[in-house]
């Protein structure tokens, strides 16, 4: 089985010093766990401090996006050949605040993958449903309208590298947790419905739960057979949460 992996999404928050002070922080606090890989997600313009920070580090580089094409007049937008460049290793791809802030489709999520992984990247696949989607018991329908057209876009084999992060929306910063066995019902239909379509691997596919992870409630999540790890938001913005969290994951 492939290790487990806790990534920090920290969002637009912070500035320069304090970005090079967590990331001090947490390379002083977290001892190399053998079974656990750990990766950061500063804001693009933390990027390269952090990397050379993390160089020589067990602590592996992050990017919260990336645009779907390689290079070209894109204003604004930052390539992935360009987080390659600072040695990212890990993009994430389709947060749910890209979907419902900046219109990201199902669609250009897929593309971006593609993209991510032509330029060796592994990308980090956020799919969620709604807290109204999950009340109308669509949550797994919501879910396969996600993955789909990943799936058809880049096809099974190529799907092994991705890891996916589900997020339940109702779930992100707003300190409700799914339960365990919300998110290990979730988890498991995933995983069946990517072992259909052959685009799994038990020795590499990897599925994080995200949504209000504390050091407090890790330890049970990562209790569940389905679940290798987590996106962590709000706690990673503070060395000893997130740190906790690793641990529980360790
Ligand atoms: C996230 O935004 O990916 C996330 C999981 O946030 P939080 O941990 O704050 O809910």
């Amino acid at each position: 089985m492939a290790k487990y992996l806790v990534i920090g999404n920290w969002k637009m928050n912070g500035n320069l010093s304090r970005s090079e002070q967590l990331v001090e922080d947490i390379l002083a606090q977290l001892p190399v766990l053998p079974t656990l890989e750990v990766a950061v997600c500063p804001p693009f313009t933390y990027l390269a401090p952090v990397a050379k920070r993390l160089r020589d580090t067990a602590v592996k580089l992050g990017a919260q996006n990336l645009c779907e094409h390689s290079a070209g007049a894109y204003t604004g937008e930052v390539a992935g050949p360009m987080l390659a460049d600072f040695g990212t290793r890990f993009v994430l791809v389709g947060h749910s605040e890209r979907r419902s802030l900046y219109g990201e489709s199902s669609e250009l999520v897929a593309a971006k993958v593609e993209t991510a992984l032509e330029c060796v990247l592994t990308p980090v696949l956020c799919v969620g449903e709604t807290l109204e989607e999950r009340e109308a018991g669509k949550a797994e329908a919501v879910i396969s309208s996600q993955l789909q057209p990943v799936l058809a876009r880049i096809g099974s084999s190529a799907m092994k590298r991705v890891v996916i992060a589900y997020e339940p929306v109702w779930a992100i910063g707003t300190g409700k947790t799914a339960s365990p066995q919300q998110a290990q019902d979730i988890h498991a239909f995933i995983r069946t419905s990517l072992q259909q379509a052959d685009a799994w691997s038990d020795d590499h596919s990897r599925l994080l739960y995200g949504g209000s992870v504390k050091a407090d409630n890790a330890a049970e999540l990562f209790g569940q057979a389905d679940i290798h790890g987590a996106l962590v938001g709000g706690a990673s913005l503070k060395a000893e949460d997130f740190v906790a969290i690793c641990h529980a994951a360790g």
